[in-house]
């Protein structure tokens, strides 16, 4: 499937063997500039700042329903958290920069990363029918939640395929907006997730295969009903621009801690990656704000790498893991995803710096450094990016892209920001477990 000058046979060795490594990305471009097509819908800044002006409309709604998002003025955003005491931890020596994390795990509402993209899509759906039935105005968005609007939208559906934390944050918002929500999960779903829906009156419907499975069974079952909007993770634009809002918060909050991005002052970004929709988005949107001086690095399990397949694909077939004999059995359940989003590929081709891989015992004991440390509580996925700054700054393919692209003299002043995706609704039994699995996992 791969092109051996582009992939060598080292890395398809380690790939098959689930060796975690670093790959660096052939066909990022100078410029850094993200792809432009998405299916045959042209893409870019603009769309960035259209969601984020969507998300600011709909804020005072956003804090209606959701009191506990006072604290943000409505605002689905989380801290950006200086992390010294895991920076050494981690071994991230302070001449090559400062670490911190933009702590997703504590996003009110839906507990993950995935409130960011879910929230924006049913909105935007919400706020479709809204105008189209003259419920609301384009300046009278708080309408939405009177009486009538609701009345309207509960005669709509919204359903999703999910693992887990996109059927939280879509059911989540979707059943407070008034719309029936039907969350399809697979198999490997956790029960308090499916729990956590059902007490706020969403229909779980549970599917014996994997995450793609679920997908597809949902899909098929929306297309048969005219009323129902599927939230559809591999394709679905709508989600990728709610993720990419976050780099415009991103650089507030950078700019509040006097910290500025140029090409003297890099900034390298680590994100966990399941489909590519979140890391994308949110890529997508860092790269339109600070063009090729930022550089994003995904995360995946050794068995779940399945955008790190498909970047190195040449065939145009967008291959799943399981076409390169690996078994998508992760603990991540957030990154359990045997194929990548092809839309999300194609926009990151040109961007992406690179991907590296990670055991499922690697997770359990950074989410139990994270504990120590900064005392911050993640689940094992939100833990797949902890690597990142090693990878980059001890190996020598890391280092070997430091010194092509000149960056190896302004280490000491980068900025280093660990995206630590979810967390805050795992109970507390079940942390607890994953605690204690760490602990006893030596580095
Ligand atoms: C979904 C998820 C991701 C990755 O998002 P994708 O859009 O699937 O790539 C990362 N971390 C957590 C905790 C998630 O739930």
């Amino acid at each position: 499937m791969t092109d051996k000058k582009i992939v060598s046979e080292d890395t398809m060795t380690a790939l098959h063997q689930r060796n975690p490594f670093l790959w660096i990305n052939p066909d990022r471009a100078k410029s850094g500039e993200p792809g432009k097509l998405w299916h045959d819908r042209v893409i870019g800044k603009s769309d960035i700042h259209k969601t984020y002006k969507r998300f600011v409309r709909f804020s005072n709604v956003l804090k209606t329903l959701f009191p506990e998002l006072e604290g943000t003025d409505g605002f689905i955003d989380s801290a950006l958290l200086p992390a010294d005491t895991l920076q050494s931890a981690l071994g991230l020596a302070k001449n090559n920069g400062s670490l911190f994390i933009k702590a997703d795990h504590s996003l009110p509402v839906a507990g993950s990363i995935k409130a960011r993209g879910g929230i924006h899509e049913v909105l935007e759906f919400a706020e479709r029918i809204a105008l189209e039935n003259n419920l609301i105005t384009v300046d009278t968005p708080d309408d939405i939640t009177n009486p009538d609007s609701r009345k309207l939208l509960s005669k709509y559906k919204v359903s999703v395929g999910s693992t887990g934390n996109l059927g939280l944050s879509i059911g989540i918002i979707a059943s407070a907006l008034g719309f029936e929500a039907t969350v399809h999960m697979s198999a490997d779903a956790k029960e308090w997730k499916k729990q956590r829906l059902r007490d706020r009156g969403v229909n779980v419907v549970e599917h014996d295969g994997d995450y793609a499975a679920a997908v597809a069974a949902g899909r098929t079952a929306a297309e048969k009903d005219p009323f129902c909007h599927f939230v559809d993770d591999e394709s679905s634009f709508s989600l990728f621009a709610g993720y990419s809002a976050a780099a415009l918060r991103l650089k507030e909050q950078l700019d509040e801690k006097s910290i500025t991005i140029n090409k003297d002052n890099p900034l390298f970004v680590y994100i966990p990656c399941g489909v590519g929709g979140a890391p994308g988005g949110i890529a997508f949107g860092l790269a339109h704000t600070f063009g090729s001086n930022v550089h994003c690095f995904f995360a995946e399990p050794t068995a779940s790498a399945c955008f790190m397949v498909a970047m190195m694909d040449r065939s145009g077939t967008n291959p799943s893991v399981y076409d390169v004999g690996l078994d998508n059995r992760t603990e991540a359940d957030g990154l359990a995803v045997p194929k990548a989003s092809e839309c999300a590929v194609n926009v990151m081709r040109p961007t992406l710096s690179g991907i590296f891989t990670v055991e499922d015992d690697t997770l359990f004991r950074h989410v139990h450094t994270a504990a120590v440390t900064e005392e911050i509580r993640i689940e094992p996925s939100a833990a797949a990016a902890f690597d990142g700054p090693r990878w980059l700054t001890k190996t020598p393919v890391g280092e070997g892209y430091l010194r092509r692209h000149d960056l190896q003299q302004h280490m000491v002043n980068a900025t280093h920001i660990i995206w630590t995706t979810g967390g805050l609704f795992v109970p507390e039994v079940e942390y607890q477990r994953f605690l204690t699995r760490g602990s006893k996992i030596k580095s």
